[in-house]
């Protein structure tokens, strides 16, 4: 006899991550290629000599840091492990069994495998070409419809929706249905037309606006992540819907760091230079004879299609790349993701991706 599981795990879609090979670049997980800076690694060794302790489990300096930095109050500020566990926690907020949650597709993996551990119903709205589909989306809310996830930058994609497209969109969506802006690259954004999530709270207060310390600030390993939102309600669920401790000193304490003036200055260079990479490796794909979506994130995506009209197929590219000792996400139905790194590597991923077309 084996153990009785949820029946619904045996349909759960996998998250399927990114390898690391030893030897190869990995460009598959959309991550900070540099690594922390030297006064967030001192924190860090600091703070390890405490591990015997228990962390703060309201992550108190880290939401006052965060709560002066938007100029809030910290009751609307939630702290997680990770922004994909606020993901998590918003939707077991929200959602009960047979509800619906609703997001463009493709879109970000864990959202259709959280709704289905909550026993939710993910409804999933085609993107209209790469990008989302808000008027679709919108019109796919029904009365089950308990959470709306738009992210933005679109995971894989990289396109983003427009402030005047969002803005109708929540004017469209009904108030007692949240609607969870997923803003994980938000700090790569330079689309002017693209709006700042934290700028409609106010307006909009079935909003919550999530940010994450692991792509632009470098802590992927750390897992942690916050939400904002205008109504301290839905903070307050999020935190019901935590365990205990679940964000670690180590991560506390190297996000605030990374929060300190001159290191959001260091960071937001980092982060222009990764913007800069994606101008230019955008456009030798595009001089390639691939066709690119302009990306407002740290990845480009390619979408499989005819090679004539611009399009891979996204198995045999990655294999093509992981020859050529380069790691990039494939999603076999749809296309391939690469992250944007530093110099040398994006030289790599673009000499691999001409060959391949040759
Ligand atoms: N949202 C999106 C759109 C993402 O792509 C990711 C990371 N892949 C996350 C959330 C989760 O990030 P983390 O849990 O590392 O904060």
């Amino acid at each position: 006899m084996t153990v009785r599981l949820r029946p619904t795990l045996a349909a759960l879609p996998a998250y399927v991550p990114g390898k690391s090979v030893p030897g190869s670049i990995k460009l598959a997980s959309n991550e900070n290629s540099y690594g922390p800076l030297p006064h967030v690694l001192e924190r860090i060794a600091a703070a390890a000599e405490n591990v015997n302790r228990y962390p703060d489990t309201n992550s108190s300096e880290l939401m006052d840091a965060l709560a002066a930095k938007f100029g809030i109050g910290s009751d609307r500020l939630v702290v997680g492990c990770g922004s994909v566990s606020l993901c998590q926690q918003l939707v077991f907020a929200t959602a009960d069994e047979g509800d619906e949650v609703v997001f463009g597709w493709r879109s970000f993996e864990a959202y259709p495998i959280i709704s289905a551990i909550a026993g939710a119903t993910a409804v999933k709205v085609p993107l209209d070409g790469q990008t989302h589909d808000l008027r679709a989306m919108a019109a796919a809310v029904t009365d089950r419809t308990r959470l709306v996830f738009v992210c933005n930058p679109n995971n894989p994609t990289g396109t983003a929706v427009s402030g005047a497209a969002l803005l109708r969109f929540l004017d469209e969506v009904p108030s007692d249905v949240l609607v969870v802006l997923d803003e994980a690259y938000h700090e790569f954004v330079t689309d002017p037309s693209v709006v700042d999530g934290t700028t409609l709270l106010e307006r909009y207060p079935n909003v919550i606006v999530l940010r994450t310390f692991s792509k632009a600030y470098g802590l992927a390993g750390l897992r942690i992540g916050y939400g904002i939102a205008a109504d301290p309600a839905i903070t307050m669920a999020v935190r019901q819907t935590q365990v205990p401790f679940a964000v670690t000193q180590i991560a506390q304490v190297a996000a605030l760091a990374s929060l300190e003036p001159a290191a959001e200055r260091q960071l937001a260079e980092r982060v222009a230079e990764v913007t800069a990479e994606r101008g230019r490796v955008t456009a030798e794909l595009r001089n390639a004879g691939y066709q690119v979506p302009d990306s407002e994130a740290n990845f480009v995506w390619l979408t499989n299609g005819p090679a004539e009209a611009g399009g891979i197929d996204a198995t045999a590219f990655a294999a093509g790349c992981a020859e050529r000792g380069l790691i990039v996400r494939a999603f076999a139905d749809s296309g391939v993701r690469v992250t944007i790194s530093n110099p040398a590597e994006n030289d790599k991923f673009v000499s691999a991706a001409h060959e391949l077309r040759a």
